[in-house]
């Protein structure tokens, strides 16, 4: 039995179950020439494809209503006809959200179990690895010594991001919603001092108390009330990193806060908002960054996986109460 998931209506507000739904067939998929045929393993689901449920202009064109859902996809190769595939192979790439689908390859990487478990592929050595890597690195430009702080903390780029800090000398304050997630920043992950923005009434005051000299780079995931809170700790010539807003993706009117230009002028700082694709000449390089501190176990990674294609929604929505620890997968 295939099946599928489509995305029956744009989400107003917060996504629901029943913006998806579910197609069964039991036709039998025949591949032609130049095509393999996928079971998928992994689904990743992310924030930002909350945006492309929506049909205002993106980087990237909305979903079709009625047609698949797509996102990172892990999947075996159950028969090819062609010649970059065998039969049993793993492959990772942008797929439908299907139990079982035809691919003619393209854009697809060849993955190994051996090197990295297959989820991992979808996370710390996948996608939002490699946007906590390039944003970090390319807009942060971070310099030992100096103090990093990253909203979305405990989150699949965050959690990346501040160990990367670490890793580089910085100091890392992160923001997080629960207090088993600051313990989790903490005492696995390396971070200084972490913030439970859920529990505190007063955020620029406790930013500028965990961060006493100022913050030099800010790692923003959340965007809103958090990230107006950190600009009365930027330092001169910060550099704040605009990779994602999510506490803005479900609004249904336009999303009002400070005026950040003048906070920017005066600490002649850089907000700069970025997409992982922009840097896609940089992804080879970054991988082998990523893998080797993976197999130095000097970056560690965790995951929620989530039981069963049925559940992928859910999980997707799960997303936006913060349900998950590190990245959030859908084992089918
Ligand atoms: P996460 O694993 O961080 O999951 C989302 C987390 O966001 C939740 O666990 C929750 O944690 C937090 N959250 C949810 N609602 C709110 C809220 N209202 N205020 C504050 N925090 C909230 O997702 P990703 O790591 O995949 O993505 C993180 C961000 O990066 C997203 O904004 C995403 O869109 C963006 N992104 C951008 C890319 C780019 O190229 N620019 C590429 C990939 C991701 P908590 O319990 O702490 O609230």
């Amino acid at each position: 039995m295939n099946q599928t998931i489509l995305l029956k209506s744009r989400p107003e507000g917060a996504p629901k179950l029943s913006d998806f739904e579910f197609q069964k067939d039991d036709s039998t998929l025949n591949i032609s020439e130049g095509e393999i045929l996928l079971e998928t393993k992994y689904i990743s689901v992310d924030p930002y494809l909350r945006g492309r449920m929506s049909d205002a202009k993106s980087y990237v064109p909305p979903f079709k209503l009625n047609e698949p859902i797509a996102s990172g996809v892990v999947a075996q190769v159950k028969a090819s006809k062609h010649d970059n595939f065998k039969e049993g192979d793993y492959v990772s790439g942008m797929l439908d959200w299907k139990t079982t689908q035809i691919s003619n390859g393209e854009g697809l990487n060849k993955i190994s179990p051996e090197r990295a478990p297959l989820s991992a592929y979808l996370g710390v050595i996948g996608m939002t690895g490699l946007t906590a890597f390039l944003g970090l690195h390319e807009i942060g430009k971070p310099k030992a010594g100096e103090t990093l702080l990253v909203s979305g903390a405990a989150g699949a780029v965050g959690s990346v991001v501040g160990q990367i800090g670490k890793i580089l000398g910085l100091r890392v304050v992160g923001i997080a919603g629960t207090d088993e997630k600051v313990e989790m920043l903490k005492a696995d992950f390396g971070f200084d001092d972490v913030i439970n923005y859920n529990t505190t009434s007063d955020m620029a005051a406790a930013i500028k108390e965990t961060c006493p000299d100022g913050i030099d780079v800010y790692f923003d995931n959340v965007g809103g009330p958090i990230s107006d809170a950190a600009l009365f700790s930027i330092n001169r010539f910060a550099r704040i990193i605009i990779c994602g807003a999510i506490s803005v993706y479900n609004k249904t009117e336009a999303p009002t806060g400070l005026s950040v230009q003048p906070f920017l002028v005066k600490n002649s700082a850089l907000m700069q908002g970025f997409i992982v694709s922009n840097y896609a000449d940089k992804f080879p390089e970054a991988m082998t960054q990523l893998s080797e501190w993976l197999g130095e176990d000097k970056l560690k990674y965790t995951e929620t996986i989530v039981e069963g294609f049925e559940n992928t929604p859910q999980a997707f929505i799960d997303l936006f109460s913060g349900k998950n620890k590190g990245k959030m997968i859908v084992k089918i």
